[in-house]
């Protein structure tokens, strides 16, 4: 039997004369996912991608979980392909379905004709096939008005059509249609989130991350990869860079008071990623920040590093409780991850008392006590970059 998955787009079906072009970025992403599950036919016609594949050993549940985690995709429909009579309809809706009807009670068949010299009209082809399934799966009710399932059957101009079900894809916009942003990713629950909701709206991702050897293990750093190779199933591959804060973190401790530490070492996090940012042709920076959740997140915090950047800010966070989060984390299968114990290097020689409600003249003088410019462009230099790519 021949089954194909059908994508019906997002967003992009209200862009105009553009639309060409996020149509275009959505056929790549899923033309490089769709090799991992063999060899597919990835067309588009009517507002849906089609995805057929062209051999018998092509992995249609794998292609169907990668599909619904593409963005751009508002919905992922299964549906298996038979000859256009009537026997080959019924005898292809007997053994497809009831995989798909397991646990339902209630059902109603659809019938649709674009093939009008199709000899039977959509109500008594509804019926037919109605008759077949109820036959199949003898623990259901048909529902004409408020069925838990419905099935199409569609006679196009190439086969009929026996539809499934409509999934749930990742909506948002396709990967690459809004400019590139740089995630600064800790090995937390909330950056891999911010990552995950910006990538959504079609941004490709790099990303950043600080650590602190010795301070910081090898381990920690592995699972700041782990995160950045879990978001990558949705956001593509990212390109990482690795800064180590070691000297400059230590600097700070010599030298300037200790409730300050947090926010200037925030303050030189910004300061490297703007950089990088410039030079990979990052428009943006992202962070999991979230107001008020930590002091060094309060409003007066984040105006005393925000302004280490001349690029915008986006914080996806910023608005959520930390329990809506962790829903998100949980859902993108970052949560279990982002929990393991490793220390990071903000919650190395954290203050006792850090500010709360810092004043920017009092920090400044504190950062003067430093080579800032000279410490920012030394960490630079020892960044080394990997690519992390889900389909490693
Ligand atoms: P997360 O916010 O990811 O759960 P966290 O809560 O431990 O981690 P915070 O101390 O709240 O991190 O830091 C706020 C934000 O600063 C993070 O969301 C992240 O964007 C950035 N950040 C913090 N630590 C690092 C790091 N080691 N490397 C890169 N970015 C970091
Ligand atoms: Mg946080």
């Amino acid at each position: 039997m021949k089954e194909i998955l059908l994508c019906k787009y997002g967003e992009i079906v209200l862009k105009g004369a553009n639309r060409k072009y996020f149509e275009d970025a959505l056929c790549r992403t899923m033309r490089r996912k769709a090799k991992r599950f063999g060899e597919f036919d990835i067309y588009r016609a009517q507002s849906t991608m089609y995805i057929q594949p062209m051999s018998e050993n092509c992995d249609m549940d794998g292609m169907f979980d990668a599909a619904r985690k593409v963005f751009g995709i508002a919905a992922v429909g299964r549906a298996a392909v038979a000859e256009k009579s009537l026997e080959s309809i019924a005898e292809t809706a007997r053994e497809y379905l009831p995989a798909f009807l397991r646990g339902k009670k209630t059902f109603k068949v659809e019938g649709k004709r674009s093939d009008k010299s199709f000899p039977m009209d959509s109500m008594a082809l509804a019926r037919e096939i109605g008759g077949v399934i109820l036959s199949a799966c003898p623990y259901l009710r048909v529902d004409v008005h408020n069925p838990e399932v419905v099935v199409r059957v569609e006679i196009r101009e190439y086969g009929a059509y026996i539809h499934a079900g409509q999934f749930k894809g990742a909506g948002g916009m396709p990967i690459g249609t809004n400019g590139k942003g740089l995630l600064l990713l800790s090995g937390g629950i909330d950056s891999p989130v911010a990552g995950y909701m910006i990538a959504k709206r079609g941004v490709q991702i790099e990303a950043v991350h600080f650590e602190s050897f010795p301070y910081t293990s090898e381990r920690a750093r592995e699972k700041v990869f782990t995160l950045a190779k879990i978001v990558s199933e949705y956001a593509g591959p990212i390109q990482m860079h690795v800064i180590s804060l070691t000297k400059i973190q230590e600097e700070i401790a010599k030298t300037c008071t200790e409730d300050y530490f947090t926010l200037l070492l925030r303050r030189y996090m910004m300061a490297i990623a703007n950089k990088i940012a410039h030079k990979r042709g990052c428009g943006a920076l992202i962070t999991g920040e979230s107001l008020g959740q930590v002091a060094s997140q309060t409003m007066q915090a984040l105006g005393v590093t925000d302004c280490m950047s001349d690029l915008p800010v986006f914080r996806p966070c910023i608005g959520m409780d930390k329990e809506e989060i962790i829903t998100i984390a949980r859902s993108i299968d970052t949560f279990e991850t982002s929990i393991q114990p490793f220390e990071d290097c903000c919650t190395v020689f954290t203050p006792r008392h850090p500010k709360t409600k810092p004043d920017l003249a009092k920090v400044i003088e504190e950062e003067r006590k430093l080579p800032f410019d000279e410490l920012v462009e030394e960490a630079l230099a020892g960044m080394y970059t990997l690519n992390i790519t889900y389909e490693d």
